[in-house]
Protein backbone atom coordinates (compact mmCIF):
# COMPACT_ATOMS: atom_id res chain seq x y z
CA UNK A 1 0.00 0.00 0.00
CA UNK A 2 1.95 3.43 -1.29
CA UNK A 3 2.18 5.64 1.90
CA UNK A 4 1.38 9.59 1.58
CA UNK A 5 4.12 11.68 2.83
CA UNK A 6 5.42 15.26 2.57
CA UNK A 7 7.55 15.91 -0.18
CA UNK A 8 11.08 18.17 0.98
CA UNK A 9 11.23 21.60 0.42
CA UNK A 10 13.48 21.36 -2.53
CA UNK A 11 11.22 18.97 -4.45
CA UNK A 12 8.39 21.59 -3.90
CA UNK A 13 10.91 24.32 -5.51
CA UNK A 14 11.41 22.42 -7.90
CA UNK A 15 8.09 21.61 -8.95
CA UNK A 16 7.06 25.13 -8.82
CA UNK A 17 9.95 26.06 -11.00
CA UNK A 18 9.08 23.33 -13.46
CA UNK A 19 5.62 25.91 -13.83
CA UNK A 20 7.15 29.18 -13.81
CA UNK A 21 10.50 28.37 -15.46
CA UNK A 22 10.18 26.42 -19.14
CA UNK A 23 13.15 27.98 -21.07
CA UNK A 24 15.85 30.70 -20.77
CA UNK A 25 13.29 32.75 -22.33
CA UNK A 26 11.12 32.37 -18.77
CA UNK A 27 13.91 33.93 -16.87
CA UNK A 28 14.33 36.38 -19.12
CA UNK A 29 11.04 37.24 -18.66
CA UNK A 30 10.32 37.14 -14.86
CA UNK A 31 14.00 39.10 -13.88
CA UNK A 32 12.54 42.02 -16.72
CA UNK A 33 9.53 42.12 -14.82
CA UNK A 34 11.57 42.78 -11.63
CA UNK A 35 13.34 45.29 -12.92
CA UNK A 36 10.43 47.21 -14.30
CA UNK A 37 8.22 46.41 -11.44
CA UNK A 38 11.74 48.27 -9.18
CA UNK A 39 11.41 51.49 -11.25
CA UNK A 40 14.16 50.99 -13.65
CA UNK A 41 14.69 53.07 -16.35
CA UNK A 42 17.49 51.42 -17.82
CA UNK A 43 17.92 47.41 -18.74
CA UNK A 44 20.91 45.62 -19.87
CA UNK A 45 20.33 42.22 -20.95
CA UNK A 46 23.49 39.90 -22.37
CA UNK A 47 23.32 36.31 -23.14
CA UNK A 48 25.32 33.30 -23.89
CA UNK A 49 24.50 30.43 -26.06
CA UNK A 50 20.64 31.13 -26.15
CA UNK A 51 20.68 31.93 -22.75
CA UNK A 52 21.48 28.42 -21.30
CA UNK A 53 24.92 29.39 -20.21
CA UNK A 54 24.67 32.63 -18.84
CA UNK A 55 21.82 35.42 -18.10
CA UNK A 56 22.76 38.67 -17.26
CA UNK A 57 20.27 41.67 -16.48
CA UNK A 58 21.33 44.97 -14.84
CA UNK A 59 18.92 47.06 -14.27
CA UNK A 60 18.89 50.98 -12.28
CA UNK A 61 16.05 50.17 -10.39
CA UNK A 62 15.33 50.87 -6.50
CA UNK A 63 17.69 47.93 -5.41
CA UNK A 64 17.12 45.86 -2.69
CA UNK A 65 18.78 46.64 0.82
CA UNK A 66 20.90 43.99 2.18
CA UNK A 67 19.21 42.37 4.88
CA UNK A 68 16.51 41.06 2.12
CA UNK A 69 18.44 39.93 -0.02
CA UNK A 70 18.58 36.01 1.35
CA UNK A 71 14.77 36.68 1.58
CA UNK A 72 14.46 37.23 -2.39
CA UNK A 73 15.68 33.47 -3.11
CA UNK A 74 12.80 32.30 -0.35
CA UNK A 75 9.57 30.29 -1.68
CA UNK A 76 6.29 33.26 -1.40
CA UNK A 77 8.69 35.97 -0.06
CA UNK A 78 7.70 38.90 -2.16
CA UNK A 79 8.08 43.10 -1.42
CA UNK A 80 4.94 43.46 -3.54
CA UNK A 81 2.05 42.01 -1.92
CA UNK A 82 0.80 41.99 2.09
CA UNK A 83 -2.44 40.52 2.33
CA UNK A 84 -4.89 38.16 0.23
CA UNK A 85 -7.69 41.56 0.04
CA UNK A 86 -4.16 43.08 -2.37
CA UNK A 87 -4.72 39.96 -4.65
CA UNK A 88 -7.40 41.77 -6.75
CA UNK A 89 -5.88 45.17 -6.57
CA UNK A 90 -2.45 44.21 -8.48
CA UNK A 91 -0.89 47.14 -10.00
CA UNK A 92 2.51 45.10 -10.39
CA UNK A 93 3.85 42.42 -12.54
CA UNK A 94 4.90 40.37 -9.91
CA UNK A 95 3.65 39.74 -6.33
CA UNK A 96 3.90 35.69 -5.87
CA UNK A 97 7.48 35.67 -4.69
CA UNK A 98 8.50 32.43 -6.25
CA UNK A 99 10.10 33.55 -9.62
CA UNK A 100 13.62 34.05 -7.96
CA UNK A 101 13.43 31.25 -5.69
CA UNK A 102 12.44 28.93 -8.82
CA UNK A 103 15.41 30.18 -10.92
CA UNK A 104 17.76 29.91 -7.79
CA UNK A 105 16.52 26.43 -7.59
CA UNK A 106 17.27 24.96 -11.14
CA UNK A 107 20.35 27.55 -12.18
CA UNK A 108 23.18 29.07 -10.33
CA UNK A 109 22.58 32.68 -9.80
CA UNK A 110 24.20 36.01 -8.00
CA UNK A 111 22.53 38.70 -6.98
CA UNK A 112 24.20 42.07 -6.61
CA UNK A 113 21.91 44.81 -5.15
CA UNK A 114 22.66 48.91 -4.17
CA UNK A 115 19.64 50.81 -3.30
CA UNK A 116 20.79 54.37 -4.18
CA UNK A 117 20.83 55.54 -0.62
CA UNK A 118 23.52 53.15 0.35
CA UNK A 119 27.08 53.95 0.27
CA UNK A 120 27.29 49.81 -0.64
CA UNK A 121 25.84 47.21 -1.87
CA UNK A 122 25.54 43.52 -1.16
CA UNK A 123 25.85 40.17 -3.22
CA UNK A 124 24.75 37.23 -2.42
CA UNK A 125 24.82 33.34 -4.32
CA UNK A 126 22.17 31.16 -4.67
CA UNK A 127 23.16 27.47 -6.26
CA UNK A 128 20.81 24.90 -6.70
CA UNK A 129 18.44 26.26 -3.79
CA UNK A 130 21.53 26.27 -1.93
CA UNK A 131 22.30 30.20 0.04
CA UNK A 132 26.01 31.58 0.37
CA UNK A 133 26.44 34.00 2.67
CA UNK A 134 26.16 37.95 1.89
CA UNK A 135 29.00 39.77 1.23
CA UNK A 136 29.59 43.10 0.18
CA UNK A 137 29.28 44.78 -3.16
CA UNK A 138 31.13 48.23 -4.55
CA UNK A 139 28.43 48.42 -7.37
CA UNK A 140 26.49 51.14 -9.38
CA UNK A 141 22.56 52.07 -7.65
CA UNK A 142 20.30 49.07 -8.89
CA UNK A 143 20.04 45.38 -9.48
CA UNK A 144 22.71 43.05 -11.17
CA UNK A 145 21.80 39.59 -11.82
CA UNK A 146 23.19 36.13 -13.30
CA UNK A 147 21.82 32.99 -14.43
CA UNK A 148 24.36 30.80 -15.19
CA UNK A 149 23.84 27.13 -16.07
CA UNK A 150 20.57 27.03 -16.20
CA UNK A 151 18.62 23.13 -15.54
CA UNK A 152 22.19 22.05 -14.84
CA UNK A 153 20.57 20.19 -12.31
CA UNK A 154 17.65 19.05 -13.92
CA UNK A 155 18.91 17.68 -17.03
CA UNK A 156 15.57 16.23 -18.23
CA UNK A 157 14.65 20.06 -18.31
CA UNK A 158 18.11 20.91 -20.54
CA UNK A 159 17.39 18.27 -23.37
CA UNK A 160 14.22 19.94 -24.09
CA UNK A 161 15.88 23.30 -24.65
CA UNK A 162 16.03 23.71 -28.91
CA UNK A 163 18.65 25.52 -30.68
CA UNK A 164 20.63 28.69 -29.57
CA UNK A 165 18.68 30.35 -31.98
CA UNK A 166 15.09 29.21 -31.45
CA UNK A 167 16.02 30.35 -27.36
CA UNK A 168 17.12 33.43 -28.37
CA UNK A 169 14.15 34.27 -30.48
CA UNK A 170 11.79 33.90 -27.51
CA UNK A 171 13.85 35.59 -25.78
CA UNK A 172 13.41 38.59 -28.24
CA UNK A 173 9.59 37.69 -28.13
CA UNK A 174 9.95 38.29 -24.48
CA UNK A 175 11.89 42.20 -24.37
CA UNK A 176 9.77 43.08 -27.23
CA UNK A 177 6.46 42.68 -25.35
CA UNK A 178 8.09 44.29 -22.57
CA UNK A 179 9.61 47.24 -24.78
CA UNK A 180 6.11 47.56 -26.50
CA UNK A 181 4.52 48.21 -23.02
CA UNK A 182 6.82 50.70 -21.57
CA UNK A 183 7.89 52.81 -23.89
CA UNK A 184 10.13 55.54 -21.86
CA UNK A 185 12.20 52.27 -21.06
CA UNK A 186 15.88 51.82 -22.48
CA UNK A 187 16.74 48.32 -23.25
CA UNK A 188 19.74 46.80 -24.85
CA UNK A 189 19.77 43.13 -25.83
CA UNK A 190 23.54 41.37 -26.80
CA UNK A 191 23.99 37.67 -27.34
CA UNK A 192 26.86 36.01 -27.19
CA UNK A 193 28.64 39.62 -27.29
CA UNK A 194 26.86 41.02 -30.31
CA UNK A 195 24.35 43.47 -30.18
CA UNK A 196 20.33 42.17 -30.92
CA UNK A 197 18.52 44.80 -29.96
CA UNK A 198 19.62 49.01 -28.83
CA UNK A 199 16.14 50.36 -27.97
CA UNK A 200 16.29 54.29 -26.63
CA UNK A 201 13.91 55.78 -24.51
CA UNK A 202 10.75 56.48 -26.68
CA UNK A 203 8.10 58.92 -27.16
CA UNK A 204 5.13 56.12 -27.40
CA UNK A 205 3.89 53.17 -28.83
CA UNK A 206 4.31 54.17 -32.81
CA UNK A 207 7.94 55.10 -32.26
CA UNK A 208 7.74 51.72 -30.25
CA UNK A 209 6.57 50.05 -33.53
CA UNK A 210 8.64 51.39 -36.18
CA UNK A 211 11.83 50.09 -34.14
CA UNK A 212 11.08 47.26 -33.79
CA UNK A 213 8.41 45.89 -37.08
CA UNK A 214 9.86 48.61 -39.30
CA UNK A 215 7.94 50.89 -41.79
CA UNK A 216 5.82 48.35 -43.54
CA UNK A 217 3.90 48.15 -40.11
CA UNK A 218 4.71 51.03 -38.89
CA UNK A 219 2.68 52.84 -42.11
CA UNK A 220 -0.03 51.02 -42.29
CA UNK A 221 -0.94 51.87 -38.51
CA UNK A 222 -4.67 53.69 -37.72
CA UNK A 223 -5.15 54.62 -33.90
CA UNK A 224 -7.78 53.14 -31.95
CA UNK A 225 -9.19 55.06 -28.62
CA UNK A 226 -12.43 53.69 -26.89
CA UNK A 227 -13.67 53.80 -22.88
CA UNK A 228 -16.57 51.96 -21.18
CA UNK A 229 -17.03 53.05 -17.76
CA UNK A 230 -13.69 52.62 -16.47
CA UNK A 231 -12.28 50.37 -19.20
CA UNK A 232 -10.15 51.97 -21.87
CA UNK A 233 -8.88 50.78 -24.92
CA UNK A 234 -6.19 52.35 -27.16
CA UNK A 235 -3.69 51.44 -29.10
CA UNK A 236 -2.61 50.67 -33.17
CA UNK A 237 -4.30 48.41 -35.53
CA UNK A 238 -2.68 47.71 -38.89
CA UNK A 239 -4.75 48.07 -42.62
CA UNK A 240 -5.95 44.62 -43.64
CA UNK A 241 -2.98 44.52 -45.99
CA UNK A 242 -0.78 44.31 -43.66
CA UNK A 243 -1.83 40.57 -42.61
CA UNK A 244 -0.22 37.75 -41.53
CA UNK A 245 -0.22 33.96 -41.43
CA UNK A 246 -0.20 33.38 -37.67
CA UNK A 247 -1.65 35.25 -35.45
CA UNK A 248 1.79 36.35 -33.40
CA UNK A 249 1.58 40.18 -34.15
CA UNK A 250 -2.09 40.19 -32.34
CA UNK A 251 -0.92 42.14 -29.30
CA UNK A 252 -2.69 42.18 -26.27
CA UNK A 253 -1.99 44.00 -22.98
CA UNK A 254 -3.64 44.54 -19.93
CA UNK A 255 -2.49 47.12 -17.75
CA UNK A 256 0.69 47.10 -19.19
CA UNK A 257 1.00 42.93 -18.80
CA UNK A 258 1.30 41.07 -22.27
CA UNK A 259 -1.37 38.69 -21.84
CA UNK A 260 -3.39 35.85 -24.28
CA UNK A 261 -6.66 35.83 -25.15
CA UNK A 262 -9.03 33.68 -27.28
CA UNK A 263 -11.90 35.68 -26.66
CA UNK A 264 -10.42 38.69 -27.39
CA UNK A 265 -8.35 37.45 -30.35
CA UNK A 266 -11.67 36.13 -31.74
CA UNK A 267 -12.91 39.78 -31.42
CA UNK A 268 -10.52 41.55 -33.32
CA UNK A 269 -10.45 38.79 -36.05
CA UNK A 270 -14.32 39.16 -36.31
CA UNK A 271 -13.92 43.19 -36.52
CA UNK A 272 -12.06 42.36 -39.41
CA UNK A 273 -14.05 39.96 -41.02
CA UNK A 274 -14.39 40.29 -44.56
CA UNK A 275 -11.04 41.88 -45.38
CA UNK A 276 -8.56 39.08 -44.69
CA UNK A 277 -8.42 36.19 -46.66
CA UNK A 278 -9.84 32.60 -44.68
CA UNK A 279 -6.45 31.63 -42.42
CA UNK A 280 -4.57 35.15 -42.37
CA UNK A 281 -4.71 37.24 -39.49
CA UNK A 282 -4.61 40.79 -38.54
CA UNK A 283 -1.75 43.02 -37.25
CA UNK A 284 -2.71 44.81 -34.00
CA UNK A 285 -1.27 46.67 -31.22
CA UNK A 286 -4.10 46.90 -28.02
CA UNK A 287 -3.88 48.28 -24.77
CA UNK A 288 -6.34 47.50 -22.37
CA UNK A 289 -6.59 49.62 -18.52
CA UNK A 290 -9.29 48.51 -16.26
CA UNK A 291 -9.66 48.60 -12.97
CA UNK A 292 -7.02 46.40 -10.73
CA UNK A 293 -10.35 44.62 -9.23
CA UNK A 294 -12.07 43.75 -12.73
CA UNK A 295 -9.45 41.60 -13.81
CA UNK A 296 -7.68 38.66 -11.67
CA UNK A 297 -4.07 37.73 -12.76
CA UNK A 298 -3.37 35.05 -10.72
CA UNK A 299 -4.94 32.58 -12.62
CA UNK A 300 -2.05 31.24 -14.53
CA UNK A 301 1.44 30.21 -13.54
CA UNK A 302 3.31 32.68 -15.72
CA UNK A 303 0.60 34.81 -15.86
CA UNK A 304 0.01 35.34 -19.46
CA UNK A 305 -3.68 34.67 -19.26
CA UNK A 306 -5.75 36.28 -17.01
CA UNK A 307 -9.87 36.25 -16.02
CA UNK A 308 -11.99 39.64 -16.45
CA UNK A 309 -15.13 40.21 -14.57
CA UNK A 310 -16.89 41.30 -17.49
CA UNK A 311 -15.23 38.98 -20.62
CA UNK A 312 -17.87 40.13 -22.57
CA UNK A 313 -18.30 43.58 -22.52
CA UNK A 314 -14.44 43.97 -23.44
CA UNK A 315 -15.52 41.30 -26.25
CA UNK A 316 -17.83 44.12 -27.49
CA UNK A 317 -15.43 46.53 -26.82
CA UNK A 318 -13.02 45.25 -28.79
CA UNK A 319 -15.12 44.21 -31.45
CA UNK A 320 -16.84 47.62 -32.32
CA UNK A 321 -14.01 50.02 -31.45
CA UNK A 322 -11.63 47.98 -34.12
CA UNK A 323 -14.91 47.31 -36.76
CA UNK A 324 -15.83 51.18 -36.72
CA UNK A 325 -11.98 52.23 -36.86
CA UNK A 326 -11.92 50.27 -40.06
CA UNK A 327 -15.06 51.42 -41.31
CA UNK A 328 -13.91 54.97 -41.24
CA UNK A 329 -11.10 53.84 -43.26
CA UNK A 330 -12.49 53.82 -46.52
CA UNK A 331 -10.90 50.24 -47.40
CA UNK A 332 -13.41 49.18 -50.19
CA UNK A 333 -12.70 52.16 -52.20
CA UNK A 334 -9.03 49.44 -53.33
CA UNK A 335 -11.17 46.87 -54.66
CA UNK A 336 -12.46 49.43 -57.66
CA UNK A 337 -8.84 51.07 -58.29
CA UNK A 338 -6.78 48.35 -59.19
CA UNK A 339 -3.88 50.71 -60.09
CA UNK A 340 -4.78 51.57 -55.63
CA UNK A 341 -4.79 47.82 -55.28
CA UNK A 342 -1.03 47.53 -56.60
CA UNK A 343 1.24 47.57 -53.58
CA UNK A 344 -1.39 47.17 -50.66
CA UNK A 345 -2.10 43.19 -51.65
CA UNK A 346 1.46 41.36 -51.68
CA UNK A 347 0.88 39.24 -54.42
CA UNK A 348 -0.53 41.66 -56.55
CA UNK A 349 2.51 43.70 -56.89
CA UNK A 350 3.78 40.29 -58.63
CA UNK A 351 1.31 39.01 -61.42
CA UNK A 352 -0.03 41.39 -64.32
CA UNK A 353 -3.27 43.02 -63.61
CA UNK A 354 -4.83 40.43 -66.85
CA UNK A 355 -3.14 37.42 -66.77
CA UNK A 356 -3.36 34.80 -68.33
CA UNK A 357 -4.18 32.29 -65.62
CA UNK A 358 -4.84 29.52 -67.66
CA UNK A 359 -1.37 29.51 -69.89
CA UNK A 360 -0.59 26.26 -70.88
CA UNK A 361 0.74 24.19 -67.34
CA UNK A 362 2.32 20.60 -67.38
CA UNK A 363 -0.27 19.63 -64.69
CA UNK A 364 -2.75 21.00 -67.32
CA UNK A 365 -3.79 19.13 -69.85
CA UNK A 366 -6.07 21.81 -71.95
CA UNK A 367 -5.85 25.37 -72.00
CA UNK A 368 -8.72 27.44 -71.30
CA UNK A 369 -9.45 31.51 -71.24
CA UNK A 370 -11.48 33.49 -69.18
CA UNK A 371 -14.29 34.33 -70.95
CA UNK A 372 -13.49 38.12 -70.52
CA UNK A 373 -14.97 39.38 -73.92
CA UNK A 374 -17.54 36.74 -73.95
CA UNK A 375 -15.92 34.47 -75.53
CA UNK A 376 -14.85 31.14 -73.79
CA UNK A 377 -12.85 28.06 -75.13
CA UNK A 378 -14.07 24.38 -74.62
CA UNK A 379 -11.52 22.25 -72.42
CA UNK A 380 -11.46 19.96 -69.58
CA UNK A 381 -11.87 21.12 -66.20
CA UNK A 382 -8.07 21.73 -64.85
CA UNK A 383 -6.74 19.44 -62.63
CA UNK A 384 -6.90 22.06 -59.65
CA UNK A 385 -10.29 22.86 -60.29
CA UNK A 386 -11.39 19.44 -59.55
CA UNK A 387 -9.70 18.86 -55.91
CA UNK A 388 -8.97 21.64 -53.78
CA UNK A 389 -12.05 24.20 -55.00
CA UNK A 390 -11.49 27.90 -54.62
CA UNK A 391 -14.03 29.24 -51.18
CA UNK A 392 -15.74 32.92 -52.14
CA UNK A 393 -12.36 34.26 -50.19
CA UNK A 394 -9.98 33.16 -52.66
CA UNK A 395 -8.46 30.62 -50.41
CA UNK A 396 -8.42 26.74 -51.10
CA UNK A 397 -11.31 25.20 -49.94
CA UNK A 398 -11.13 21.43 -48.48
CA UNK A 399 -14.51 21.02 -50.56
CA UNK A 400 -15.02 20.15 -54.25
CA UNK A 401 -17.03 22.44 -55.70
CA UNK A 402 -18.65 20.70 -58.94
CA UNK A 403 -18.92 22.53 -62.30
CA UNK A 404 -21.17 22.80 -64.85
CA UNK A 405 -20.33 20.25 -67.12
CA UNK A 406 -19.56 21.34 -70.68
CA UNK A 407 -17.90 24.95 -71.52
CA UNK A 408 -16.68 26.55 -68.91
CA UNK A 409 -18.10 30.08 -68.50
CA UNK A 410 -16.00 33.04 -66.59
CA UNK A 411 -16.47 36.61 -66.37
CA UNK A 412 -13.71 38.64 -64.92
CA UNK A 413 -14.44 41.49 -61.97
CA UNK A 414 -11.56 44.46 -61.35
CA UNK A 415 -8.86 42.80 -63.71
CA UNK A 416 -9.02 40.66 -59.92
CA UNK A 417 -12.09 38.18 -59.45
CA UNK A 418 -12.80 35.96 -61.56
CA UNK A 419 -17.10 34.13 -61.43
CA UNK A 420 -17.63 30.92 -62.76
CA UNK A 421 -21.00 28.89 -63.27
CA UNK A 422 -21.17 25.87 -60.91
CA UNK A 423 -23.78 23.36 -60.55
CA UNK A 424 -24.89 25.00 -57.72
CA UNK A 425 -24.80 28.67 -58.29
CA UNK A 426 -21.35 30.74 -58.84
CA UNK A 427 -18.16 30.45 -57.60
CA UNK A 428 -16.10 33.74 -57.14
CA UNK A 429 -12.08 33.06 -57.50
CA UNK A 430 -9.31 35.43 -56.63
CA UNK A 431 -7.29 35.51 -59.48
CA UNK A 432 -3.96 36.15 -57.18
CA UNK A 433 -5.00 33.48 -54.90
CA UNK A 434 -5.16 31.18 -58.55
CA UNK A 435 -2.23 32.23 -59.16
CA UNK A 436 -0.49 31.44 -56.05
CA UNK A 437 -1.68 28.15 -55.71
CA UNK A 438 -1.37 27.26 -59.20
CA UNK A 439 2.69 28.49 -58.76
CA UNK A 440 2.19 26.36 -55.55
CA UNK A 441 1.21 23.12 -57.25
CA UNK A 442 4.17 23.60 -59.74
CA UNK A 443 7.22 23.80 -57.47
CA UNK A 444 5.32 20.87 -55.24
CA UNK A 445 5.24 18.49 -57.71
CA UNK A 446 9.25 19.65 -59.38
CA UNK A 447 10.54 19.10 -55.57
CA UNK A 448 8.92 15.83 -55.54
CA UNK A 449 10.00 14.71 -58.75
CA UNK A 450 13.28 16.11 -57.25
CA UNK A 451 13.89 18.74 -60.39
CA UNK A 452 14.00 21.83 -58.41
CA UNK A 453 16.70 24.04 -60.67
CA UNK A 454 18.21 26.50 -58.55
CA UNK A 455 19.74 29.41 -59.85
CA UNK A 456 21.68 31.71 -57.67
CA UNK A 457 21.03 35.38 -57.35
CA UNK A 458 24.41 37.19 -58.56
CA UNK A 459 23.77 39.64 -55.67
CA UNK A 460 22.00 38.63 -52.93
CA UNK A 461 18.78 39.95 -51.93
CA UNK A 462 18.72 41.22 -48.23
CA UNK A 463 15.45 41.15 -46.37
CA UNK A 464 14.51 43.04 -43.14
CA UNK A 465 12.98 41.11 -40.05
CA UNK A 466 12.56 41.36 -36.46
CA UNK A 467 15.22 38.98 -34.50
CA UNK A 468 12.70 36.76 -33.73
CA UNK A 469 11.98 36.33 -36.97
CA UNK A 470 15.23 36.14 -37.91
CA UNK A 471 16.08 33.12 -35.46
CA UNK A 472 12.84 31.45 -37.09
CA UNK A 473 14.19 31.89 -40.86
CA UNK A 474 17.94 30.39 -39.53
CA UNK A 475 16.12 27.59 -37.71
CA UNK A 476 14.22 26.82 -40.94
CA UNK A 477 17.69 27.16 -43.41
CA UNK A 478 17.64 23.38 -44.12
CA UNK A 479 13.58 23.16 -45.21
CA UNK A 480 14.41 26.45 -47.28
CA UNK A 481 17.38 25.19 -49.02
CA UNK A 482 15.03 22.02 -50.35
CA UNK A 483 12.94 24.94 -52.05
CA UNK A 484 15.81 26.45 -53.39
CA UNK A 485 16.10 29.16 -51.32
CA UNK A 486 19.42 29.64 -49.69
CA UNK A 487 19.53 32.14 -46.47
CA UNK A 488 22.93 33.16 -45.24
CA UNK A 489 22.68 35.52 -41.94
CA UNK A 490 24.51 39.03 -41.68
CA UNK A 491 25.20 38.83 -38.36
CA UNK A 492 25.85 42.93 -37.45
CA UNK A 493 22.77 43.84 -40.38
CA UNK A 494 20.43 41.34 -37.83
CA UNK A 495 19.75 44.73 -35.84
CA UNK A 496 16.64 46.59 -35.00
CA UNK A 497 15.47 48.75 -37.78
CA UNK A 498 16.69 52.18 -36.57
P1 LIG B 1 7.87 38.86 -6.99
O1 LIG B 1 8.35 39.66 -8.15
O2 LIG B 1 6.64 38.08 -7.30
O3 LIG B 1 7.75 39.67 -5.73
P2 LIG B 1 10.42 37.49 -7.19
O4 LIG B 1 10.84 36.16 -6.73
O5 LIG B 1 10.48 37.76 -8.64
O6 LIG B 1 8.95 37.73 -6.66
O7 LIG B 1 11.28 38.57 -6.43
C1 LIG B 1 11.29 38.56 -5.01
C2 LIG B 1 11.55 39.95 -4.46
O8 LIG B 1 12.87 40.34 -4.76
C3 LIG B 1 10.68 41.03 -5.08
O9 LIG B 1 9.44 41.13 -4.39
C4 LIG B 1 11.54 42.27 -4.90
O10 LIG B 1 11.35 42.84 -3.64
C5 LIG B 1 12.95 41.73 -4.98
N1 LIG B 1 13.55 41.95 -6.31
C6 LIG B 1 13.74 41.03 -7.26
N2 LIG B 1 14.34 41.56 -8.34
C7 LIG B 1 14.53 42.88 -8.07
C8 LIG B 1 15.10 43.97 -8.79
N3 LIG B 1 15.60 43.81 -10.01
N4 LIG B 1 15.12 45.18 -8.18
C9 LIG B 1 14.63 45.34 -6.94
N5 LIG B 1 14.07 44.34 -6.22
C10 LIG B 1 14.02 43.12 -6.76
MG1 LIG C 1 9.07 38.79 -9.88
Amino acid sequence: MPRIQQLPASVITKIAAGEVIERPASVVKELLENSVDAGAHRIDIAIEQGGTELIRVVDDGCGIVADDLPLAFASHATSKLACADELFQIQSLGFRGEALASVGSVAQVTLQSRPADQACGAEIHCDGGKIAPIRAWNGAPGTRIEVRHLFYNTPVRRKFLRTAATEVGHICEVVTRLALSHPTLELTLRHNGKDVYQVPASAGLVDRLALFFGPEVRDQLYAVEARHGPVRLWGEIADPACERGNAKMQYLFVNRRWIRDRSLGHALQEAYRGLLMTGRYAVAFLFLELPPDQVDVNVHPTKVEVRFRDAQALYHLVLATVRDRLRAQDLTARLRSPAAASGTWEVSREPPARMNIFAPQPAMPRNIVPAVDGQHRDGAVPSFFEKPAISTDGVPAPAPAPLSPGPLKAIQLYDSYLILETDEGMLVIDQHALHERILFEQLQARIRAGCLEVQRLLIPEPVDLTAEQAARTLEHRDALAELGLGVEDFDDLRKIHQ
